[in-house]
């Protein structure tokens, strides 16, 4: 049984073909998760156990036992694991999941290559892991102290996660006070980290006035509107994607309405994860009846600041392709289908080589020999939505279809879908509400009124439900970062992100 999207696909795909035969550990959320993790290893042919607090004491030193004894290959654990182990010989330690504090990631990581020969850490990066994290962490501690400490251990997490810029051992290392010089990073080419490694694909961007274009357009949006605001919805009217949601709810009309036409997705994301840590805006979480968590945007305690205080800047990496052409000009009249579904096809394509070169790049390989790219421009164009249709595709080999079509099969799905659901909604009439123009110095003294506007605001039950599926479906975004844990320890990092990092709104149901 293949979970949907998570990175489980990834990295099985890893173990079985860089790893083969070495000793390694994964990191999981939760025991539940271990399990599924070790039995998909499993059926996948990889000698792996899960290992977790509900086990008891002596099945836990058996299956430590067995994995030391190379008997076993891969231990799925929780954090509990490792703890009073020195295997040295550990050539791999994958988080597939966000670690919920510094100290514990490079804790763990730390556990690779303590025999001096390189191994990696490898950290697939998900910014929802923030919710599920938080939901765990919720239902233990109800004390909001504890709970805070949590959420700052976590979002120094995703700061190191999102940063794309800084080595990744000097962001480690500085963290515990010490000094290290980036140089002896970069220099030795097979074990820098990711970002040491990409330097040159990003730049720092100053998007102060794009920070506060949002800002403002969450504060409207939340207070004007019944309509309960997602991290999505908003990266998606910030991109100025042409989905029926939006457009029914007047959003195409917004002046933020793709204010960020050109701007690379993970980059929107970027920044708006960045807001959120900053406390511009604010993310409140509700846990369903059914167990279902959705998240809803509002305007944050600092939204203030950034709004008045001059000197308050937003500066975030961005691909250095993008970086000349950051703000678009919008026209809020709904495009003609065509030029919609040529969005959507391009929109595919970036997908598609986004998780290409994530392989490529995993494997060590060549994107061209994940697949074939005139393939890939042609699956962009047909959207198959079946193996069969896929198949059908000129370049597209069965090797290559079963090593790595699924991934792409994903994709195409999802916007055929998407297509389908564009072809048959017709052109709606929008309605026209003008966004009123008041100044921001109100909002600065009075954030509580906001407070207040998005309770209320939750009533509007229709959203609930869309946002809870939407929110089950959001996309993995995998960072990988190798960092190498002792000092001699090499660590090699990469980056990529992987089928779309979130969920799309014109899905179907
Ligand atoms: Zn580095």
């Amino acid at each position: 049984a293949k979970k949907g999207k998570n990175c489980s696909d990834e990295v099985i795909a890893l173990i079985k073909t860089k790893y083969k035969k070495e000793s390694g550990i994964v990191y999981c959320l939760s025991r539940k998760e271990c399990d599924t993790f070790a039995a998909q290893m499993k059926e996948n042919g990889i000698k792996a156990l899960s290992y977790h607090a509900g086990h008891a004491d002596n099945k836990r030193s058996e299956i430590q036992g067995r994995w030391i004894s190379e008997e076993i290959q891969v231990v799925c654990a929780t954090i509990a694991f490792g703890m009073g182990i020195d295997k040295p010989n550990v050539r791999f330690v994958i988080h597939a999941v966000l670690p919920k504090s510094i100290e514990g990631y490079y804790q763990e990581s730390g556990r690779a290559g303590r025999d001096g020969a390189n191994a990696d850490c490898i950290l697939f990066y998900n910014y929802a892991d923030v919710y599920r994290i938080r939901k765990m962490v919720e239902q233990d501690n109800p004390n909001p102290n504890v709970l805070r400490t949590h959420m700052d251990n976590l979002f120094k997490m995703v700061s190191f996660c999102e940063n794309k810029t800084d080595c990744r051992r000097q962001l480690q290392l500085n963290y515990f006070g010490e000094i290290y010089d980036r140089q002896q990073c970069v220099a030795n080419k097979a074990t820098s980290c990711d970002n040491c490694r990409c330097k040159d694909d990003f730049n720092m961007f100053d998007a102060t006035e794009d920070a506060k274009q949002i800002t403002k357009a969450v504060r409207d949006i939340v207070q004007s509107r019944s309509c309960n605001l997602t991290m999505v919805m908003l990266t998606d009217i910030f991109k100025g994607c042409d989905l029926k949601k939006l457009r029914e709810a007047g959003l195409t009309k917004h002046p933020l309405y793709g204010r960020g036409r050109s701007w690379n997705r993970g980059d929107i994301e970027r920044l708006l994860h960045y807001m959120v840590l900053k406390e511009y805006l604010q993310e409140n979480m509700h846990i369903t009846v059914n167990d279902f968590v959705c998240v809803y945007v509002k305007i944050g305690q600092n939204a203030a600041e950034l709004m008045t205080k001059k000197d308050t800047k937003v500066i975030i990496p961005m691909r250095s392709s993008n970086t000349t052409t950051a703000v678009a000009t919008v026209t809020a009249v709904p495009q003609a289908i065509n030029g919609a579904l040529l969005e959507l096809q391009e929109k595919c394509y970036k997908e598609l080589m986004e998780i290409i070169k994530g392989i490529a790049g995993a494997l060590d390989i060549s994107a061209s020999s994940v697949m074939n790219m005139i393939a890939v421009r042609a699956m962009s164009q047909s959207l198959p939505d079946s193996a069969e249709a896929m198949l059908k595709i000129p370049h597209v080999t069965k090797a290559n279809f079963e090593k790595y079509g699924k991934a792409l099969l994903d994709i195409t799905q999802k916007y055929a879908a998407e297509k389908h659901a564009l072809m048959a909604d017709e052109h709606e009439a929008i309605d026209n509400e003008e966004d009123e123009d008041d100044t921001w110095s109100s909002v600065s003294t009075s954030t509580n009124k906001y407070k207040s506007v998005a309770g209320k605001k939750r009533k509007a039950k229709s959203n609930y439900q869309s946002a809870n599926k939407k929110f089950k479906k959001t996309g993995t975004s995998t960072a990988k970062a190798k960092a190498k844990p002792t000092a001699k320890a090499k660590a090699t990092a990469k980056v990529k992100s992987i089928a779309g990092t979130t969920a799309n709104e014109s899905k179907g149901p």
